[in-house]
């Protein structure tokens, strides 16, 4: 991934590129971390890495404000049915989800990891920055009216987090990453612009834009 290509993709893009069912592993690896259990190179490696460098990410912006980030309680794995609950409210399968009530982050892990199969190891960064996003949110105090605009917010929040630690050369993208991200942001995308619906996530081209505006100018645009 490139940012000039991840820009000139999301601004051109009329048609998205199509998801194909590749069975190649992970094609970004970061350099900086060597950890045996870290190293951006699995499924598990990734989602701790994206963790650890979402959070690092974020504490460094708050301090830099002169404000502490509240590091996640934890991220919790679950299965289909089995997922924790939230505020008396049980965990959807198929879904990743920030629980205010108790400050954790959870993912359906075998659906995650079919995405990370499918459509690549841009998804496991994707997911999990936007749910640090709304941690962020939670300690931000930010206000919406609606849902639409809470999830893009959490979706520029995920593309300025990534961007800034790519810069930074914390996480080194390779080539492919960026349709990646943007496949990943399409499939994610509501089928339709019901912007009033309190699940409304947005679709996948305002997805996109959200992101990519976070990614090439940062968390303050967003
Ligand atoms: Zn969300």
């Amino acid at each position: 991934m490139t940012v000039l290509a991840l820009a000139v993709l999301a601004a051109g893009c009329g048609r998205l590129p199509v998801a194909t069912d590749r069975q190649e592993p992970s094609t970004a690896r970061p350099e900086a971390s060597r950890s045996a259990d870290e190293t951006g190179e699995t499924f598990e490696g990734d989602i701790r890495l994206a963790a650890r460098l979402g959070e690092d990410f974020w504490r460094r912006r708050f301090a830099a404000e002169g404000a502490n980030y509240r590091p996640l309680r934890e991220f919790v794995p679950y299965r289909s049915q089995d997922g924790p609950a939230c505020g008396g409210e049980p965990a959807l399968p198929e879904n990743a989800f920030y629980c205010p009530d108790g400050h954790f982050v959870a993912f359906d892990e075998p659906w995650m990891r079919g995405m990370y199969d499918r459509l690549g190891d841009a998804s496991a960064y994707l997911i999990i920055l936007h749910e640090i996003g709304h941690a962020v949110q939670a300690q931000t105090m930010s206000q919406y009216r609606l849902n639409v605009e809470r999830e893009l917010q959490a979706d520029c929040y995920a593309g300025g987090a990534l961007g800034s630690l790519v810069a930074e050369r914390r996480l080194g993208p390779e080539e492919g990453d960026d349709e990646e991200l943007l496949v990943n942001l399409a499939a994610a995308g509501d089928p339709t612009d019901a912007w009033w619906r309190p699940d409304a996530h947005g679709t996948a081209e305002q997805r996109q834009q959200a992101f990519t505006v976070g990614y090439n100018q940062g968390v303050g645009a967003c």
